[in-house]
C-alpha cells in the first residue's frame, strides 16, 4: 500500500523526468511507424487539439473491451471487484498531463506490439496521404491515432499494468513502462516507482514548450466536453493545486 508521502515522491520524480529510464530495453519503431511519427513531429498542422480526441477515444475503446471481456470471464473462480469504469484526467501546471484509464492494462507484449512494432495496414496509407494532400485530422480513421500525442508532446510515457497480472499473481504484479521521444526508438522497462493506479493504463504527456496552452484549465474543460460528446463513460478531471 502506498502512503501519501510515496505518492508525493513519485509525482515529484515523474515531474522532473526528462530522459528515458536507464535500465530500459530498447526497441526500434517499425519503419512506417517511424516515418509517421516524423510527419507528426514536424507537422505545421494547427489543430493540435485532436490529440485529446484520440486519447479519449482510445480510453473509451479500452473500457468497451473490458466490458466485453468481463462478460466472457464470468465463470472464473477468482472473484474480482471492479470499481465503476471511468477515465481520469490529471493535469498539473508543470508541463505535464496524465490521462488514465483505470482497469484496462496492457501486457509488455501488448505495449511492444500496439505502440510501435506492428504497423497497422492504415499506417502506410496514412503516410502516403500526408505526403500528398492529406488532412491530419483523419489520423484516427487510419488506426494510428495514438501517435497524435506527438503534436503536443516531445516525450511520452505509457505506464500500464495488465488486468490478468493483477488478478492471478498477487506477488508478481508488474508495471511496464513504454516511453519514447519519437526519435526512431522506444523503450520498455519494469517500474516499481510508478503505481498511481491499481491497474490500468496511464499516459503521461510531457508537453512541448509551445503546447503549454493545454495546461489551461478552461481550455482543457472545453476540449474534454467537445470530445466526449459520443463517449459513454464518465470522465473525471483532476486539477492539482500548486
Ligand atoms: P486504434 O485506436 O485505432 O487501434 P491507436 O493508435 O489509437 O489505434 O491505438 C493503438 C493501440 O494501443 C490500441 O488499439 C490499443 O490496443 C492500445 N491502446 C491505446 N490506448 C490505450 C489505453 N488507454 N488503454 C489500453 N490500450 C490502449
Ligand atoms: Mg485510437
Amino acid at each position: 500500500l502506498s502512503t501519501d508521502s510515496d505518492v508525493v515522491k513519485r509525482e515529484a520524480e515523474s515531474m522532473s523526468r526528462r530522459t528515458l529510464r536507464a535500465n530500459a530495453e530498447k526497441f526500434e519503431f517499425q519503419a512506417e511507424v517511424s516515418r509517421l511519427m516524423d510527419i507528426i513531429i514536424n507537422s505545421l498542422y494547427s489543430n493540435k487539439d485532436i490529440f485529446l480526441r484520440e486519447l479519449i477515444s482510445n480510453a473509451s475503446d479500452a473500457l468497451d473491451k473490458i466490458r466485453f471481456l468481463r462478460s466472457l470471464t464470468r465463470k472464473f473462480w477468482v472473484k474480482v471487484t471492479i470499481p465503476s469504469s471511468r477515465f481520469r484526467l490529471n493535469w498539473t501546471k508543470k508541463r505535464k498531463y496524465f490521462l488514465s484509464v483505470i482497469e484496462v492494462g496492457m501486457t509488455k507484449e501488448d505495449l511492444i506490439k500496439n505502440l510501435g512494432t506492428i504497423a497497422k495496414s492504415g499506417t502506410s496509407a496514412f503516410v502516403e496521404k500526408m505526403q500528398t494532400s492529406g488532412d491530419l485530422n483523419l489520423i484516427g480513421q487510419f488506426g494510428v491515432g495514438f501517435y497524435s500525442v506527438y503534436l503536443v508532446a516531445d516525450y511520452v510515457e505509457v505506464i500500464s499494468k495488465h488486468n490478468e497480472q493483477t488478478v492471478c499473481f498477487l506477488n508478481l504484479i508488474l508495471w511496464y513502462v513504454w516511453e519514447s521521444k519519437a526519435d526512431g526508438a522506444f523503450a520498455i522497462s519494469e517500474d516499481k516507482w510508478n503505481e498511481p493506479l491499481g491497474r490500468g493504463t496511464e499516459i503521461r504527456l510531457h508537453l512541448r514548450d509551445e503546447a503549454q496552452e493545454y495546461l489551461d484549465e478552461f481550455k482543457l474543460k472545453e476540449l474534454v466536453k467537445k470530445y466526449s460528446e459520443f463517449i459513454n463513460f464518465p470522465i473525471y478531471l483532476w486539477a492539482s493545486k500548486e
